[in-house]
């Protein structure tokens, strides 16, 4: 299964994510966690990217859709995987359809702006594997260490308010036509995430047709 997670910053896209992975035994394909790791090791590319990203702009597609690209090639995506914050431009989309990529189901998990903000301060990820905890909502069980690789979890450079703000005029702009781009294509399911974090995962693996 071939899935593509949309919605807005701070949805849960990375939190759901993780658990239709551990469900179906496919990868979690962020490409927002690709960057950072690139940024973190100063390569070319995450010198190129780190501008955009700090700002809370997107990152050009060329960059992005090569990325993406060398990603999907690798032996563990052979199977299926879940793209966890790509595309996020009608061009991104434009492109897996012209590396002759199927996609089964575009899953949009809803949240309104106003508890976007809400829940972007408590988020912390991991330095080393990504994984994505909340303060409140989702805490590791030893303050500041991942639970998933004992990495150490620290609060993100561009989820200040400000920046969330940006993040979420550019989702708006650039990434919600998605919607209309997948939903004319009949791939489209739209599931609230504005419950519990377990909740939500329950309308995700319906929408998906996963057993529980
Ligand atoms: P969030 O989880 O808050 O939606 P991500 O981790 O997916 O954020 O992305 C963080 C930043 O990385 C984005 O604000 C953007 O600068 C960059 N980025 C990630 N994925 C893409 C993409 N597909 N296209 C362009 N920029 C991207
Ligand atoms: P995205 O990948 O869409 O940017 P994340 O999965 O990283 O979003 O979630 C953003 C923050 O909100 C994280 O701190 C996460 O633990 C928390 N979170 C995710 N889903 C929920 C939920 N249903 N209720 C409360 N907090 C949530
Ligand atoms: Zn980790």
């Amino acid at each position: 299964m071939n899935l593509i997670l949309l919605g807005a910053p701070g949805a849960g896209k990375g939190t759901q994510a993780e658990k239709i992975s551990g469900k179906l035994g496919i990868p979690q394909i962020s490409t927002g966690n690709m960057l950072r790791e690139a940024v973190k090791n100063g390569t070319p590319m995450g010198l190129r990217a780190k501008e955009a990203m700090d700002s809370g702009a997107l990152v050009s597609d060329e960059i992005v859709i090569g990325i993406l690209k060398d990603r999907i090639a690798q032996d563990d995506a052979q199977d299926g995987f879940i793209l966890d914050g790509f595309p996020r431009t009608v061009a991104q989309a434009e492109a897996l359809e012209q590396m002759g990529i199927t996609i089964d189901k575009v899953l949009e998990v809803h949240v309104p702006d106003d508890r976007i903000c809400a829940r972007m301060s408590g988020r912390r990820v991991c330095e080393a594997c990504g994984a994505s905890y909340h303060i409140d909502f989702k805490p590791t069980k030893t303050e500041g260490v991942c639970d998933a690789c004992g990495g150490k979890t620290v609060q993100r450079a561009d989820d200040t308010p400000e920046t969330v703000l940006s993040r979420l005029a550019v989702y708006h702009e650039k990434t919600a036509p998605l919607k209309d781009f997948y939903g004319t294509r009949g791939k489209l399911v739209t599931v609230e995430g504005q419950q519990e974090i377990d909740e939500t995962t329950k309308l995700v693996f319906e929408a998906l047709g996963i057993d529980e």
